[in-house]
């Protein structure tokens, strides 16, 4: 595996290899890897020739300067395990490697993007990631590019980005890593402590208990919602959001029928934790 710090050096390292007809897979993070991310290089690894995995704490989507700070790096283990995935080339490039200082372009989806994460974290999140991950696809432009379930909202931002803006990409989006007991895997997770890990199933708990709540026959979105809040009270943690939306659009819903999401967002001990569940409604 390779190490790439600018753009210039991965462009021409994939070049020849587009030349002989190679097929390109790439894996956008952040880093501090776990089987989460593992997952989704290894599914790329399957399906792809040369496997470019993206690593890029990236600033613009951060709404929350203390939240970016904090944000978990650790580039020599990352890269250890990226190798060991099988990953080709890591690009891993600095601020001022992404962004020349007077760029005045970014990328703005709407409709999709405007609830649940864009109302809690305001405007610029997705505007910061579909700019970044534009750059991304159009610096390494490959077949197909990999994103987890686990970030929904997101995946469903850039599907629809690429669909608006014909980029030549496929999106794959990739399922949800837990932990045994349920935690979805996030590399946020290790700045919990021992209490707010635990507090953290509060989570996945109130998504199951409003999918139980779906399967004994409730179809009113608004008890599910309260359903799921209820039992995140038992781990005292109060969500930014507990909503029932449409798969696709992610628009509220009254009554429930077809494809619905539940998504949760909630800081505990000063962490902020997303997780969803996709849940068919007969
Ligand atoms: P991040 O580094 O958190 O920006 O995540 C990079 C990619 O990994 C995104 O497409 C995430 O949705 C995906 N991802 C993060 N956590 C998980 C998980 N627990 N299971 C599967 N994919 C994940």
């Amino acid at each position: 595996m390779r190490i790439v710090r600018t753009i210039d050096e991965l462009r021409g390292a994939l070049e020849p290899r587009r030349r002989e007809g190679a097929r390109i897979g790439l894996v956008p993070t952040m880093g501090y890897f776990h089987e989460g991310h593992l997952s989704l290089m290894r599914r790329a690894r399957e399906a792809s020739d040369v496997v470019v995995v993206s690593l890029f704490v990236n600033p613009t989507q951060f709404n929350d300067p203390a939240d970016l700070e904090a944000y978990p790096r650790d580039e020599t283990r990352d890269a250890a395990m990226a190798q060991s995935a099988g990953v080709d080339l890591l690009f891993a490039p600095g601020a001022s490697e992404m962004y020349r200082h007077d760029a005045t372009t970014s990328v703005v989806v709407g409709g999709v993007s405007e609830r649940l994460e864009g109302e809690s974290r305001g405007p610029g999140h997705f505007r910061g990631v579909a700019t970044v991950v534009a750059k991304l696809l159009n610096i390494v432009q490959p077949g197909i590019a990999y994103f987890g379930q686990k970030d929904a909202q997101q995946a469903l931002v850039i599907r629809r980005m690429v669909r608006d803006l014909d980029f030549p990409v496929r999106i794959e989006i990739c399922p949800t890593l837990r932990e045994p007991d349920g935690l979805a895997m996030s590399s946020r997770n290790v700045r919990l402590s021992a209490t707010a890990r635990a507090q953290a199933l509060a989570l996945k708990h109130g998504l199951d208990a409003a999918a139980a709540a779906i399967a004994r026959g409730e179809r009113d979105a608004s008890k599910v919602e309260q359903r799921g809040r209820e039992e995140m009270k038992m781990f005292r943690v109060e969500p930014e959001y507990f909503a029932v939306v449409s798969a696709e659009a992610l628009v509220p819903l009254r009554t429930l029928s077809g494809e619905v999401l539940l998504a949760v967002a909630a800081k505990v001990g000063g962490v902020r934790l997303i997780d969803n569940q996709l849940v068919d409604v007969p």
